[in-house]
């Protein structure tokens, strides 16, 4: 059965540690393929400085080219709306429906998984990888959940490589890995200081960059 890891983010920009993080999932759950899906952020909530959809879109396509097992969507993009995880993984599910869905999140942003649209749900239709990030601890992931779901987590050395069945006492696996400590936010910050991407986003991303003049404004 084909396994695809869902990985989704503003990717504002997209940066290497979201690469590594993306290539360190696929290496130890084993995946067939990760999917990256940039969000839709409508362009009055967008804020200072923050890239247009397209070329968010743009960049991540930039980045995923060549790298094998790495695909892009432009399902929450051109869905234009407010990107909600449970619609998006409907509509991938009803693309792919023979396939083992993951939903890729760092430990970052699951700690905040009590704010998102119908988590419960999300939950319950998918296994989550979570992956550490510098800065946050991986064991910190069990306190943001509830009752039941506190007992689904574990570590991807008792779930399995994930290529086969997962038992099933496991929702939510996480997943230890080499990260980089690089954010969008420190992307856009070199940038509107005049520095060298060099070491924070590929070559072609940082490329795109200077030729589109992103993230010069405040
Ligand atoms: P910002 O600095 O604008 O908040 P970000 O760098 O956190 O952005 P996002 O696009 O918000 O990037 O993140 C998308 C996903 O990638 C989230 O699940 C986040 O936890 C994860 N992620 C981002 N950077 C890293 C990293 N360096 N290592 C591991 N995971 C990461």
């Amino acid at each position: 059965m084909e396994t695809i890891g869902l990985f989704g983010g503003t990717f504002d920009p997209i940066h290497l540690g979201h690469l590594r993080a993306a290539a360190e999932v696929r290496r130890l759950a084993r995946l067939d393929r990760i999917l990256f899906i940039p969000s839709y952020i409508p362009p009055h909530k967008a804020g200072g400085g923050a890239a247009p959809a397209a070329d968010r879109l743009r960049m991540v396509e930039l980045a995923c080219r060549r790298r094998a097992g790495f695909e892009v969507s432009p399902i929450e993009v051109q869905a234009r709306g407010k990107s909600y995880s449970i619609r998006t993984l409907r509509k991938i599910r009803a693309l792919s429906p023979a396939a083992r869905l993951f939903f890729i999140v760092g430990i970052d942003a699951f700690l905040d998984i009590g704010t998102w649209h119908e988590y419960e749900k999300v939950l319950a239709e998918c296994l989550f990888i979570v992956t550490g990030r510098p800065g946050f601890e991986l064991e910190r992931a069990a306190g943001v959940l509830a009752g039941r779901l506190r007992g689904a987590i574990g570590p991807l050395a008792e779930a399995g490589s994930l290529a086969g069945p997962v038992p099933p006492r496991f929702r939510i696996i996480l997943v230890p890995i080499r990260a980089l400590d690089v954010s969008s936010t420190a992307v856009r910050d070199r940038v509107r200081r005049g520095g060298s991407l060099e070491g924070l986003v590929p070559r072609a991303v940082a490329a795109y960059i200077q030729e589109h003049q992103l993230y010069r404004g405040r």
